[in-house]
């Protein structure tokens, strides 16, 4: 059976996609069967994935609209995860569905009939808490939030964790938080070590011990349709990766994670690591999300 786990943060830009994509791809490298759905109508996934996102048909619209079974509109990716391919036409499935009863659940009935197919399944967000958002958190077992270590990064996290909490309890009570995952990480940059130690200090264990660096690697990666352990395998970005694949495999087996020194894992490299300007981080702080953060 399956688990679950949405991809979101409603920031944009933070990492959400390549977090999906190279988790995918790291997870099937370790012989889990895998199934990325691209929820997002920028299509991002799907691009990155190596697949056309305008011609790919069936897609998740019609998956969603029930004109097509999700094994129907899968494909196999040269990464060998499976992928239910987005583009545009997830904005018109989501304004039919508006109408439409149980509207919520529909992604996840849809899912049902493939669960058994899959070890993982990640749902690759759009950068907006609408329905599409809403029907990936009610399917999931776990939301996984990147969050990108610079300025402003914090907000808008709250209403992230208001609305996990609204779907747990009105829609999903089943939804844990998987982890905050912290990408784009620049050790030399003073101001990601700041946001990094009060993401920790707020949410505690709920800080992934994985940190994704920021890597010139990963950002290259999805011109040439490919996950960064097919592009660049020994790269750090495809490293981090890896680990992150490992650190979910054990938390799904109940074990402790490997506590990953961050210096050891995080310096960037040297075309990314020129310093931005040293902004304070004062006035980021969250409200006390203590009541949202369940395991
Ligand atoms: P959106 O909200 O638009 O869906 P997103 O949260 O999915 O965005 P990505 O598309 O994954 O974010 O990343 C935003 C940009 O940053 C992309 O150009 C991507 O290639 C780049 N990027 C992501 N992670 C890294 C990284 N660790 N190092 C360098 N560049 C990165
Ligand atoms: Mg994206």
């Amino acid at each position: 059976m399956a688990r679950i786990i949405a991809v979101a943060n409603q920031k944009g830009g933070v990492g959400k996609t390549t977090s999906a994509v190279n988790l995918a791809a790291a997870l099937a490298a370790a012989k889990r069967r895998v199934l990325l759905v691209d929820l997002d109508p920028q299509g991002n996934a799907t691009t990155a994935s190596g697949v056309n996102k305008h011609e790919a048909r069936p897609n998740g619209c019609a998956v969603l609209l029930e004109e097509a079974a999700v094994a129907d509109a899968v494909v196999t990716t040269d990464a060998h995860y499976d992928l239910l391919p987005g583009n545009g036409d997830l904005t018109a499935a989501e304004l039919k569905l508006m109408d439409t009863l149980a509207r919520e659940h529909r992604l996840k009935e849809q899912l049902a009939s493939v669960a058994n197919r899959y070890d993982t399944i990640l749902v690759d967000c759009p950068p907006t808490l609408n329905l599409l958002t809403l029907n990936a958190l009610t399917a999931a077992d776990g939301v996984l939030i990147p969050v990108q270590c610079e300025f402003f990064a914090l907000e808008g996290l709250s209403s992230l964790l208001e609305t996990v909490k609204a779907v747990r309890q009105r829609l999903n009570p089943k939804l844990e938080i998987e982890g905050l995952l912290r990408t784009m990480y620049d050790v030399r940059n003073n101001l990601g070590n700041e946001v990094s130690a009060q993401l920790t200090a707020h949410f505690g264990d709920k800080v992934l011990r994985s940190i994704i660096p920021r890597n010139i690697r990963l950002a290259e990666a999805p011109s040439h349709g490919q996950p960064i352990h097919l592009y660049d395998r020994s790269s750090r970005g495809a490293i981090a990766y890896i680990g992150l694949a490992g650190e979910i495999i054990r938390r799904e087996r109940g074990l402790p994670p490997i506590p990953v020194p961050v210096e050891a894992s995080d310096a960037a490299e040297p075309e990314d690591a020129a310093e931005p300007p040293a902004r304070s981080v004062q006035g980021m702080a969250l409200k006390a999300p203590a009541a949202n953060h369940r395991d």
